[in-house]
């Protein structure tokens, strides 16, 4: 493997060190829509209309996906362990996390997903270490009488679901209480740094209208170029061989 990053000087600054990549997960981070491919084997097409209420912006995408997931009656087990077997790395994706960490920079995986599922995929991948911030699927109520032996009960438990948002996204209008990933963003820009966000989706929107550069596809794509925000084709390899415009 190669790339065009210049090696780090011996003294001074680190040639990525003001550089963060803000990466979504599902369908930008994976090859494929997972959660979506999930859904349909395992509620069928009923996942759909919520989708097309956010398209129509009568929904938000928080809320969307929480009532998606509140759909499934399957068992968590089988329902992690499918979204995790669903994924694949988008081509180039581990070169360019490589790349950015060997070059000083950050990145940041922030997903409505579950931490669970997308710990599972970077492990059985072997791509390099991020920060992430995702969601926890979170289970019924449990019984009085089993909650403690199942330890960390909610955490443990079966349907009906539902999803638990970072407590670091941030309120916004537009996303929801407590669904924004924009506010993940501010808190970790510094000043100086160049910003470039990686996503496919509605809830990439707002930290994509922050950003120095958007690596964009499907409906974030569209949303961009209806917003004259800054943005190129979602492509890692190609995010890669750009680096060096960002390399100080
Ligand atoms: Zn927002």
């Amino acid at each position: 493997m190669s790339h065009r990053v210049p090696p780090a000087a011996p003294q001074g600054s680190p040639p990525l060190g003001r550089f963060l990549a803000f990466l979504d997960y599902d369908g930008t981070a994976t090859t494929r829509e997972c959660n979506e491919v999930v859904l349909q084997t395992l509620v069928g097409d009923t996942w759909r209309p919520f989708e097309d209420e956010v398209r129509a912006g009568r929904m938000g995408h928080a809320e969307c996906f929480d009532r998606q997931i509140g759909l499934v009656t399957a068992p968590r087990a089988e329902l992690l362990g499918a979204m995790a077997a669903c994924a694949a790395p988008a081509p180039g994706l581990g070169e360019f996390l490589a790349a950015v960490h060997a070059g000083g920079g950050r990145t940041v995986v922030v997903s409505a997903g579950f931490r669970e599922v997308i710990g599972a995929v970077w492990l059985r991948h072997g791509l390099p270490a991020v920060e992430l911030v995702a969601s926890e699927l979170v289970g019924r109520e449990p019984d009085s009488d089993c909650g403690d032996r199942m330890g960390g009960p909610q955490r443990n438990a079966g349907p009906p679901y539902r999803v638990a948002y970072s407590p670091r996204l941030g309120d916004c209008p537009r996303c929801g209480p407590g669904s924004c990933k924009a506010a993940v963003l501010r808190a970790l820009r510094r000043a100086g740094d160049t910003v470039w966000v990686f996503g496919d989706g509605a809830s990439d929107l707002c930290p994509a209208r922050e950003a120095d550069l958007v690596f964009a596809r499907g409906h974030l794509a569209e949303l961009c170029a209806a917003e004259g925000l800054p943005w190129r084709p979602l492509d890692f390899v190609a995010a890669l061989a750009n680096l060096d415009e960002v390399a100080a």
